[in-house]
């Protein structure tokens, strides 16, 4: 990949970082108007007068909009603005089809709040820290220019238009890309426990502008920060601090100075060019929009969404040890993502040993998520009842860990309305634990091996296992391992 080779003195300056993030919230209409907030309708099928601003249409705050910010600020420890207003923000631009865009500049509904992220430096040291949040603030997004509909022109689609946004805002306390990338990673995380936002950041519905400086070590003003655009995933996230930040080295050792500009990522080349300058950038002339009251949010507003809060990932993590009895470890993998903890919780509804619903979730399952992105555990074939089936096979010693692992998941995942239970007939991977026929080939390996046996008998005990072996090899694989070795032995002690 394309990244500028740093420069000789890079070590003696410091990256300072202040992320902007935007979430489209996951409420049924926009922000002020009753037009569908649906990502993927046919274009400008979501538009209504509202929406455009036509002349005598009042806009109307969404309370759902309010009650999933709130619901972020009480997960952040936020405190939460009760009286809220909303500004015009003014500016031309193809997309906007107002010519504003009501957000809150003068009352964010969440200041101050962090966000715990731990995460692993360039040089490998595990770094648990927070993010402290400046504030957050509800805004409507804008619609869409599209490029690629039409060669020579470009479209317009105004569905996003007015689509509910917060607009998190961090002080600039980040101090290098994994930490960028790891609060990033814990927003997305987070959103989606909390029923917020998708987090889909290739759709756009979770986007973010990374504001960059750099200093020499030990100083205490901050540098001029250029801010970072385009960026559609957590890794180019990255890649643009790690390019940006060379770039601003190089530009210092050169003895000039950073222009204050925004910039724009290109993927392609890793390399950030300039998009505007600060000299040449808007001025918004914010005003109180003369359409909207303000919106009081209430204590006992506050106490109605606290009651309806989901479970935070954290709270998951604990459950997950006090109630199944796993390891950190294990908890922590299984609350990676609220898909993962819900099929583990409804996993657990249809067995008790949890240690195995983990081993499976951690092992197989996680297996072939990683080996086919495309299909996350909504879409995932096998249901939870269906892997505490096969759990309940090997804990009744009715089939080996190693073949439920190694061949009956493939098998069901390729049959899923089969049963476990038929699958393991049908092929024959029920263990045998009849007597008989696994005296019958004990007895057949040791007459096949008279010196052996000999040896055995004069003390060489380690030769169970290859008599065992054979034994599982006659049976191809059927005999219950555990079963075997006690009757081999004692056979071996009889002869
Ligand atoms: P603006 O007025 O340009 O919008 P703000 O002060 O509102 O700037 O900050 C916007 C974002 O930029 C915040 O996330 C903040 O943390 C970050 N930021 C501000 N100053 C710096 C700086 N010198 N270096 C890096 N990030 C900064
Ligand atoms: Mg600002």
């Amino acid at each position: 990949m394309n990244t500028p080779t740093p420069h000789p003195n890079t070590s003696a300056y410091e990256m300072v970082i202040g992320l902007e993030v935007h979430c489209q919230l996951l409420t049924a209409s926009k922000m002020f108007a009753a037009d569908a907030n649906a990502f993927g309708s046919a274009p400008n099928t979501n538009v209504g007068v509202v929406t455009l601003a036509h002349p005598g249409t009042l806009p109307k705050p969404n309370r759902k909009a309010f009650e999933l910010a709130i619901r972020m600020g009480l997960a952040c420890g936020c405190d939460i603005t009760r009286l809220n207003t909303f500004d015009r923000k003014n500016y031309f631009y193809p997309d906007l089809p107002k010519g504003y865009q009501l957000t809150q500049d003068k009352t964010p509904i969440l200041r101050g709040g962090r966000i715990a992220v731990t995460y692993k430096t360039a040089d490998g040291r595990v770094i648990s820290d927070a993010v402290a949040l400046h504030h957050v603030h509800l805004e409507e997004d804008a619609g869409k220019s599209v490029h690629d509909a039409d060669p020579a022109q470009t479209a317009l689609d105004f569905n996003r238009a007015g689509v509910p946004l917060i607009e998190m805002v961090t002080d600039p306390g980040i101090r290098s890309a994994e930490e960028a990338a790891a609060f990033l990673t814990e927003i997305r995380k987070l959103v989606r426990f909390l029923d917020i936002c998708d987090g889909n950041m290739e759709e756009g519905s979770l986007r973010c502008d990374v504001n960059v400086s750099v200093r020499k070590k030990g100083e205490t003003a901050l540098g001029t920060k250029v801010e970072i655009k385009n960026m559609n995933s957590i890794r180019n996230v990255q890649r643009a601090i790690e390019a940006e930040f060379a770039r601003q080295v190089a530009t210092v050792e050169n003895g000039e100075k950073i222009q204050q500009e925004t910039r724009s990522f290109d993927a392609d080349t890793g390399r950030t060019t300039a998009m505007r300058l600060k000299e040449t950038m808007n001025d918004y002339r914010y005003f109180p929009d003369p359409d909207l009251s303000s919106v009081l949010v209430s204590e006992q507003w506050i106490e109605a969404v606290k009651a309806q809060m989901p479970e935070l990932p954290n709270a998951v993590f604990e459950r997950f040890v006090a109630q199944y009895g796993l390891s950190d470890y294990d908890a922590n993998q299984l609350t990676d993502s609220k898909e993962t903890a819900q099929y583990f919780d409804e996993l657990c509804q249809h067995t008790t040993n949890y240690k195995a619903a983990s081993n499976w979730m951690t092992g197989a399952v996680r297996s072939y998520l990683n080996e086919h992105p495309s299909v996350s555990l909504p879409q995932f074939a096998l249901k939870p009842a269906q892997i505490a089936a096969i759990i309940a096979l090997t804990d009744s010693n009715q089939i080996s860990t190693s073949v439920a692992t190694q061949k009956l998941f493939s098998a069901l995942m390729a049959q899923p309305n089969q049963t476990p239970l038929a699958l393991a007939q049908q092929n024959g991977w029920l263990q045998n634990n009849d007597s008989t026929a696994l005296e019958t080939w004990i007895e057949e390996v040791m007459t096949a091996m008279p010196d052996k046996v000999k040896e055995y008998q004069k003390g060489k005990k380690g030769l169970l296992g290859l008599f065992v072996g054979e034994v599982m090899k006659k049976s191809k694989g059927a005999a219950d391992p555990v079963r075997t070795n006690q009757l081999m032995t004692k056979k071996l002690e009889k002869a």
